[in-house]
């Protein structure tokens, strides 16, 4: 999508710090990071957010959940993280391009905020 910023963070079209990237999916670490380590997943396929998730994502959305566990260990994360989706106005979502955040190496609580 042409005036999507995570769009053209996976189009190299702007800088990002990548951390892994393949055919399917992009991850980059987060530019205002919300603990020691935090990065961003996406679907090269713009979906603005889990509501526009369709049966033919299927696969892609469990391709990114397979994905997790070798991103966290790139990222140097131990002892835990959190995978935190924000989608509409009340999670407060303010990319309309679906990610998980990857958050790591810090304590985190219960509820979130
Ligand atoms: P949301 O609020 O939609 O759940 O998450 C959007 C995230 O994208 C925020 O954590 C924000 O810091 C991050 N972000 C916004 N713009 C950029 C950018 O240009 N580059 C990177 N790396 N992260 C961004
Ligand atoms: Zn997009």
């Amino acid at each position: 999508m042409s005036d999507c910023i995570f769009c053209k963070i996976a189009e190299h079209e702007i800088p990002s710090d990548i951390v892994y990237e393949d055919d399917k999916i992009c991850v980059y670490n987060d530019i205002a990071p919300q603990a020691p380590v935090h990065a961003l997943m996406i679907p090269r396929k713009h979906i603005a957010s889990l509501d526009d998730v369709t049966v033919e994502d299927q696969e892609l959305l469990g391709y990114m959940l397979s994905k997790v566990s070798d991103i966290v260990k790139i990222l140097g994360i131990e002892n835990g993280y959190r995978v935190v989706s924000n989608n509409g106005d009340n999670a407060q979502q303010t990319v309309k391009h679906m990610h998980l955040h990857i958050l790591g190496n810090r304590k985190f609580t219960w509820p979130p905020g």
